[in-house]
């Protein structure tokens, strides 16, 4: 395996690695170590460049920081990303190769399923490298506690905005279908909620609309549907110029990671007067769970925690009334003074 190393003001250490011969092109990006191991999951996806990769490894990795921080764990940001094919041929090849390359960090940096990867793929990471957690029989898939975490934003959300918990004949709009997607429809059709959904991938969209009696839409649809909760579950970048204007909800809150496109889109939901729950916050059920297996806690150790987002998100809310700023801002705020300790 080649290893460079990319020159960078932000990060502590971003770093490409190359197997020709196998065809394995990889970036292990660490955003902070300054409170502990760099956690952060391994994203298997087909980007058009390097370039766009190392934008998605770049702000993905400082979301983990963000995320890690704010919920008060001694754990720092990192992210990784397999670029290419996730149905290649020589998957197996790919992933072992990605976990010597993670080995090669010598626990700076501690890796997980992300999208494109599972917790099968993880048992493969395994084989070269025990800096990897979210295994079969451990920590297990993250995507039924991300998705609890992003239940409870809802309620904050929910009550912050009308003094109620109670989510029975709400409408929700999700966006993406997937290992998130699919547990927060099964989460929120229990308790009463109607659910109009949307996927590119037409199994994991019938599944949520057999099972839970969804409305599907056209992926390009979702934005402007008529409901009270916007949540995006498929890839970041969902919340811009082109979206904002066409939402007719009065919360956004999902699990996908970097969600804004950019800050000002923080200032935009505010403008419209929709209630924006930061993604790092609504979405770190998965850490906790995953804290059984990198800091010993307990199973309701990190139940107790992913029902405590709700707590957090009403305290950041409350922090953005009074301040006059986004609660994207009011979050990095209280994330950037736990960092500075
Ligand atoms: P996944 O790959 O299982 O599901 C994503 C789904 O989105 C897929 O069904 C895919 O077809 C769909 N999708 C992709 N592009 C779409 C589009 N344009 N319109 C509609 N649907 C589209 O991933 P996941 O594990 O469910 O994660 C979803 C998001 O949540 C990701 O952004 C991920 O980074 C984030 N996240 C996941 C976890 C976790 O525990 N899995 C934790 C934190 C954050």
């Amino acid at each position: 395996m080649e290893i460079t190393e990319k020159s960078t003001d932000t990060h502590e250490v971003v770093l490409i690695g190359r197997d020709d011969a196998i065809g394995y092109h990889g970036i292990v990006a660490i955003h902070s170590t300054a409170l502990g191991p760099a956690v952060g999951g391994t994203r298997f996806w087909n980007y058009d460049s390097e370039d766009e990769a190392l934008t998605d490894a770049l702000r993905l990795s400082q979301g983990m920081t963000y995320k890690s921080a704010l919920a008060g764990l001694p754990l720092g940001g990192g992210k990784s990303i397999i670029i290419g094919n996730h149905a290649a041929r020589n998957r197996n090849a790919l992933l072992r190769a990605h976990g010597r390359f993670v080995d090669t960090l010598q626990g700076r940096y501690i890796t997980a399923e992300d999208v494109g990867t599972s917790p099968a793929d993880m048992e493969i990471v395994r084989l070269e490298t025990k800096y990897v957690a979210g295994l079969i029989g451990r920590s297990g898939d993250p995507s039924p506690f991300t998705a609890a975490g992003v239940f409870r934003a809802i309620q904050a959300s929910n009550y912050f905005l009308w003094r109620t918990l109670e989510l029975s004949g709400l409408t929700v709009a999700i966006q993406g279908c997937g290992n998130v997607g699919y547990c927060l429809a099964k989460e929120l059709h229990a308790v009463g909620v109607k659910l109009i959904v949307a996927d590119v991938n037409s199994e994991n969209l019938s599944r949520v609309v057999d099972e839970f009696g969804a409305e599907a839409v056209a992926p390009n649809e979702i934005f402007s549907v008529k409901a009270d909760v916007f949540s995006p579950c498929a890839l970041g970048g969902v919340l811009n110029d082109e979206t904002i204007p066409q939402l007719k909800v009065r919360i956004v809150a999902g699990s996908a990671n970097n969600q804004l496109l950019e800050e000002r889109h923080g200032t935009m939901l505010r403008d419209r007067s929709i209630l924006y729950a930061p993604d790092y916050v609504a979405n770190v059920g998965g850490v906790l769970n995953g804290c059984t297996e990198l800091l010993g806690w307990t199973s309701e150790q990190a139940a107790a925690k992913i029902l405590a987002i709700y707590d957090t998100l009403l305290r950041i809310f409350k922090i953005a009334e009074k301040e006059g700023i986004t609660p994207n801002e009011a979050a990095d705020r209280l994330a950037e003074e736990r960092l500075r300790g």
